[in-house]
């Protein structure tokens, strides 16, 4: 089975947004072992969109629209496949409520315009928007299923995980091989020197090993396609082995697993909690991160945030940032401060530059400081390249630090 996806957005064309539904769908569609040969992106132009409607029917079997289902004028999509199929639209009662759930609930009005968005393609059916306004489309029509689905990333992410992928595999039992897959999750180590320890591995066509890198972790999926749950699993449990073998010292976890869960369960299993200091580098993305953690949250005994500029004196003389030392000297000064003002058995200091330093004066260099009690652990980290993302970074470096000790 083929698909061809098309965006609507002038904005997309523009480089004013990044295409993150088309991320989202191409990896929904590739684990449902659905093809995809091309993408196409139009701006909010109905006869442009109703010829990209017409070129990929020519060569797909499922066609998708993200996009355009708005109430506005530049929302064009419906118009598109109607004039594309040379199918009129018409008003659709299951559409309607959906549109209107909204505005019931809040008690106001429906605004006239939104009546556009109850339009459907005669034959076509209203797909349910649990998180928005717009109903999305599916029409199925010689032999092709259209696919409308609206713009904002959370409305289309919900409708194709909610309706899209079950209507497929229900539509199609046969063709849909069932997908399992495991994700391990990495920290520690950089894509190329994992590409070095896993290249032979990455070649494997069952079951497939691909990595995907968020922030400072990376996901390393192995997933199979199969008909028989029980062997997927084995070939998985068994190229997980491997892996576990060559790289079992960067996998903190799996599937679900967060950082911040996996050392907080680790700390609580060990009868320790854990305090923070942190600069600006960080900014309080460490405390959040620990604190917002189911696990981690039962863990942690408290954060503060230190301002390069002369801040709440008397907060603790020792909680101030000390003046003429080395920054590994000062990070490990800070972590114990905070360790014995909280009677924590883990105490840790991130000192770094703000996003603001790191840009103008091009620092890039953080330390972390991770008073255990019995000894202190200081390292140096480089923020490397992405100065935009200095916080997260550096509470990223800071929980990797944390779980290797
Ligand atoms: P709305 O009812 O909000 O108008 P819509 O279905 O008409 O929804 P659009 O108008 O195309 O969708 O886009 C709505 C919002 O979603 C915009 O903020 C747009 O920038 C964003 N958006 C649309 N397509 C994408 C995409 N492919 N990736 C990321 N964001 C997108
Ligand atoms: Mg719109």
């Amino acid at each position: 089975m083929i698909a061809e996806v098309i965006f609507s957005g002038t904005e997309l064309l523009l480089g004013q947004i990044l295409n993150i539904n088309g991320q989202y769908i191409q990896q929904t569609l590739a684990s449902m072992g659905i093809d995809s040969y091309h993408q196409l992106t139009v701006g909010d132009n109905r006869d442009r969109c109703a010829q990209a409607i017409r070129q990929a029917a020519a060569r797909a079997d499922l066609i998708f629209v993200g996009g355009g289902l708005g109430p506005t004028e530049d929302d064009v999509s419906r118009e598109a496949l109607s004039e594309a199929l040379q199918i009129p639209l018409v008003q659709d009662e299951t559409a309607l409520n959906i549109v209107r759930r909204i505005y019931l609930a809040r008690g106001i009005t429906m605004p006239e315009v939104n009546m556009k968005q109850a339009l459907i393609p005669v034959g076509g059916k209203a797909l349910d928007n649990r998180v928005g306004v717009a109903p999305g489309i599916v029409l199925e029509h010689q032999g092709k299923i259209f696919f409308l689905l609206p713009g904002p990333p959370f409305e289309f992410n919900c409708m194709l995980d909610e309706q899209v992928v079950p209507y497929l595999k229900s539509r199609f039992p046969e063709e849909m091989g069932i997908i399992y897959s495991r994700v391990l999750k990495l920290c520690g180590i950089g894509e190329s020197f994992l590409a070095q320890s896993l290249g032979d591995l990455f070649k494997s066509s069952y079951p497939t090993v691909f990595t995907c890198v968020k922030g400072s972790y990376i996901d390393l999926s192995i997933t199979a396609k199969a008909e028989d749950e029980l062997r997927a699993r084995r070939d998985i449990a068994a190229m997980e082995n491997i892996l576990r073998q060559r790289i079992g010292q960067y996998i903190f976890g799996a599937d679900r697993d967060t950082l911040p869960g996996v050392i907080g369960r680790e700390l609580a299993r060990r009868g320790k909690s854990v305090a923070v200091v942190e600069e600006e580098c960080s900014g309080g993305l460490l405390t959040h991160m620990l604190s917002v953690d189911p696990f981690s949250a039962r863990v942690f005994a408290g954060g503060v945030v230190l301002s390069k500029t002369p801040g709440l004196k008397g907060l603790s003389e020792g909680l101030s940032r000390p003046q003429g030392t080395t920054e590994a000297k000062a990070a490990e000064q800070l972590a114990r401060a905070i360790r014995r003002l909280t009677g924590s058995g883990i105490g840790i200091a991130v000192l770094g530059p703000s996003q603001q330093e790191a840009l103008v004066n091009n620092k890039n260099m953080m330390t972390v400081g991770i008073d255990l009690g019995h000894e202190i652990l200081v390292k140096e980290s480089l923020l490397w390249d992405n100065k935009s993302e200095v916080a997260r970074r550096g509470a990223e470096t800071a929980l990797v630090r944390l779980w290797q000790v």
